[in-house]
């Protein structure tokens, strides 16, 4: 290793430590991890990430750093699953081909023997000689049928262990499409599917809508019961949304507190409806704290929603549905607002 590399290595590793010493948050392999690619600067999401939590007055929790762990690389032991799996996969498509090939060659060297006694047969046979041939033709096929069996079992032994790698395969793909904590879509799922249902949305002309949702003063709700109480918040929002959502419509976790959900084959009006009954639904929920049974309250969300038109981009279509939020938010929170409602298009003309 060049000594300059061997420096920069060394300097990342210290300024890995002090970050976690000021934190005191344990060097715990995971999170010095975390903390060394934040120090080397490569992943900039997770950089800005950090940097908006250090920047506040408080120094991240534990709890954070164990969410940003999972958000930001915990897909990396995804990918070594999935590596993991297509090796195994590899393996035994392998294994099946040498099977398929003896089999081919012991079904070749039997038709040879069937070959030899055709021709023999063609000459002059005395009795003694049929008899043994008969007889070796009989070895050979029992030999055949002992072999095919053989084959049969271990085709039948990789057959059930295909079957058990595509079932981990599937449980992979779940866990990399799905938010750890709501257990929800998230936000790479979100993405992926936006994109097909617009396509589908133009392709059939029919309509569709984006709601998204954030949770209202969440920060203070934190900063007041903890950051524990407030993922079980977080769980308890998207259980609401999985509960009045249905058949196509898909609810994701967007980002910390914020929500999607996106809603094939429906027009605005039916999801502003729909919307509002979530938000009713969540503002009715009084909220326990479940080690003490004490009070909290209850929380609120503010909500935008937008209408699919033809020349959208995902970018343009969440901009609006986000725009729509940002004045759910400006005019007293705890409201639904569409993309045409009174209040954008005024906003629009000043
Ligand atoms: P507003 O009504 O304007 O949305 O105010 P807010 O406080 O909800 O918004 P702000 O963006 O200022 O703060 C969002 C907070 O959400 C910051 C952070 O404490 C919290 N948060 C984000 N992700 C998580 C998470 O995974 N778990 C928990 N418990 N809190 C989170
Ligand atoms: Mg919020
Ligand atoms: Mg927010």
């Amino acid at each position: 290793m060049a000594q300059d590399e061997f420096e920069r290595a060394l300097s990342y590793a210290n300024s890995t430590l002090g970050l976690l010493k000021r934190g005191t948050i344990p060097p715990y392999p995971q999170f010095y991890e975390l903390f060394y690619i934040y120090s080397t600067g490569v992943n900039k999401a997770l950089n800005e990430r950090i940097n908006a939590i250090f920047s506040d007055t408080h120094l991240p929790s534990l709890e954070v750093v164990e969410s940003l762990y999972n958000e930001f690389l915990k897909t990396n032991q995804i990918d070594e699953r999935v590596s993991n799996v297509s090796g195994q996969m590899s393996e035994n498509i392998d294994s099946v081909q040498q099977i398929i090939r003896s089999a081919s060659q012991s079904a070749k060297s039997y038709s040879g023997s069937l070959e030899e006694a055709n021709i023999s047969l063609d000459s002059e046979i005395n009795p003694e000689a049929l008899k043994q041939l008969t007889q070796s033709l009989l070895a050979k096929t029992r030999q055949m049928q002992i072999n095919n069996k053989q084959l049969e079992e271990r085709l039948e032994l990789s057959r059930s262990e295909m079957a058990l790698l595509q079932s981990d395969l599937e449980e992979v793909r779940r866990d990399a499409m799905t938010d750890s904590l709501t257990n929800l879509s998230n936000r790479k799922c979100f993405d992926r599917e936006l994109e097909i249902l617009m396509q589908k949305a133009n392709e059939t002309s029919s309509p569709l809508c984006l709601v998204m949702l954030d949770i209202d003063h969440f920060k203070t709700f934190n900063d007041t019961y903890g950051h524990q109480t407030g993922d079980q918040v977080l769980r308890l929002v998207a259980a609401t949304l999985k509960k009045n959502i249905k058949g196509r419509d898909i609810a994701a976790r967007y980002g910390g507190e914020e929500f999607s959900i996106i809603l094939p084959g429906t027009k605005l009006k039916d999801a502003v409806a729909l919307s509002d009954k979530i938000r009713k639904a969540i503002q009715a929920k009084e909220l326990l704290k479940r080690s003490t049974n004490e009070k909290l309250g209850r929380i609120t969300a503010s909500f935008g929603v937008a209408l699919l038109v033809s020349k959208d981009s995902p970018s343009t279509f969440i901009e609006r549905a986000d725009q729509a939020l940002y004045m759910a938010k400006r005019t007293g929170r705890n409201k639904v607002i569409a993309e045409n409602d009174k209040l954008m298009t005024s906003q629009a003309a000043a």
